[in-house]
């Protein structure tokens, strides 16, 4: 018997180049964070468009510590979406404030900007929209809900109101009008985790401009302050010979990046835009054309003349289908060695978040983009067999 196909959900896309930057790296005598990591946030800037780039060990921890050095904490709230990651929601209770969950928008992944003007409160400090599946946010609506809201209080040393900050974990290289993700709120944190569109293992960035309201300078002192201990020397700059001497200025934390994870990612970056983008890109749309012959199949969003996808996620619904029959579908997929996914099992229904009085009665329109939610395996390793098999055996379980 031929042995059967497996496809995995999210493979990591490494080839000869990634390993031999991570290893001319291994061998310059400096791993930590160097010169690759400076090179590497010059490049990130540069991509999205962005004045400044800071690179640090997660998209959590960057997500943290723009909350801490926008002075988010004890009383404030900061209004996300129910459909994320934990990352999103815990970092609001890491620095001590509310997490406010308002449903997404109808058949859409995303927070309705309208659920954010009604959430907002004079202690509303920040609203963290998440750029699901690679699509972006509609960031003019939502700096129009802030904008407007004469509700709210000086948010921060920086903002007169609410700091837009985007999780754009999934939106690496998606851009609306032209303008890429990383300059289309105040801050953008992008994650690297293996799973990502671009990876170094582990590891994040934080991406932002001057405006009016933030000096891109200042804010990026701040976070490298507040990513290494409050050290007012980098590591570098402190291995010169005889210039030991350094000052802690403020209690930091440790969430710096490695020249090991940056060398993986500058060679991640060299590839993405002629490699594997358009290999994403490709199958993404390959599934789609195969499933719009699907009776059952709700097709996700591609994009339009204006949105341009990070095609980080392939999130098909499927018509009918409650929790249960999703999840014999997905149990079903497995045996015929197809690894398939959730994306999300929303916030509320977490203990975590269950336990602090969150109901998810109150998310109707995430539940019903939630329960019938399959995530088919996407990555720029797959090949077209691999979406073509993943299709049939789609159809073969799928009444
Ligand atoms: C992966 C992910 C994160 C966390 O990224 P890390 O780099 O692992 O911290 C945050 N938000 C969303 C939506 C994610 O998918």
């Amino acid at each position: 018997m031929a042995s059967k196909r497996t496809v995995s959900f999210a493979p990591p896309d490494i080839t000869e180049k990634e390993i031999a930057l991570v290893v001319e790296t291994l061998r310059s005598g400096w791993i930590t964070t160097g010169p690759r990591v400076k090179a590497f946030e010059d490049a990130i800037a540069s991509y999205t468009g962005a004045d400044r780039a800071i690179c640090l060990s997660s998209a959590t921890a960057g997500l943290f510590l723009t909350l801490h050095a926008f002075g988010i904490g004890e009383g404030d709230e900061v209004i996300t979406t129910p459909y994320t990651f934990a990352a999103t929601a815990n970092v609001i209770l890491h620095v001590g404030a509310r997490p406010l969950f308002v449903d997404v928008a109808r058949e859409s992944f995303l927070i309705d900007p309208k659920n954010v003007a009604d959430a907002l409160t004079p202690r509303t400090k920040a609203v963290i929209p998440v750029d699901f599946a690679g699509i972006p946010c509609d960031y003019t609506a939502l700096y129009d809900v802030i904008a407007s809201q004469k509700k709210t209080v000086p948010a921060s040393p920086y903002l007169s109101r609410p700091l837009l900050l985007a999780d754009a974990a999934h939106a690496f290289g998606a851009s609306v009008c032209g303008q890429r993700a990383g300059v289309l709120a105040d801050v953008t944190a992008f994650s690297f985790h293996a799973v990502k569109n671009v990876t170094t293992a582990e590891g994040g960035a934080l991406t932002f401009s001057s405006s009016s309201a933030i000096d891109a300078d200042a804010l990026y002192e701040r976070l490298r302050l507040l990513s290494l201990h409050g050290q007012s020397k980098d590591a570098l700059a402190k291995m010169r010979a005889g210039s030991y001497r350094y000052s802690i200025d403020v209690p930091g934390y440790k969430a710096n990046m490695t020249d090991v994870q940056a060398a993986m990612g500058l060679a991640q970056l060299a590839r993405y835009e002629e490699e594997i983008v358009p290999a994403r890109r490709r199958l993404w749309h390959l599934y789609a054309t195969r499933l719009r012959e699907m009776p059952r199949a709700i097709l996700p969003f591609q994009g339009d003349d204006r949105i341009s996808s990070a095609y980080h996620l392939f999130p098909l619904r499927i018509r009918g289908m409650d929790e249960a029959a999703r999840d014999a579908l997905i149990h079903a997929l497995a045996e015929e060695g197809v690894a398939a996914n959730v994306h999300f099992i929303p916030l509320p229904m977490h203990p975590a978040y269950r336990d602090r009085g969150y109901d998810m009665r109150a998310y109707p329109n995430a539940y019903a983009m939630y329960k019938n939610e399959v995530s088919l395996p996407l990555s720029s390793c797959h090949t077209d067999d691999d979406i073509h098999y993943v299709c049939d055996m789609l159809a073969k379980h799928i009444p």
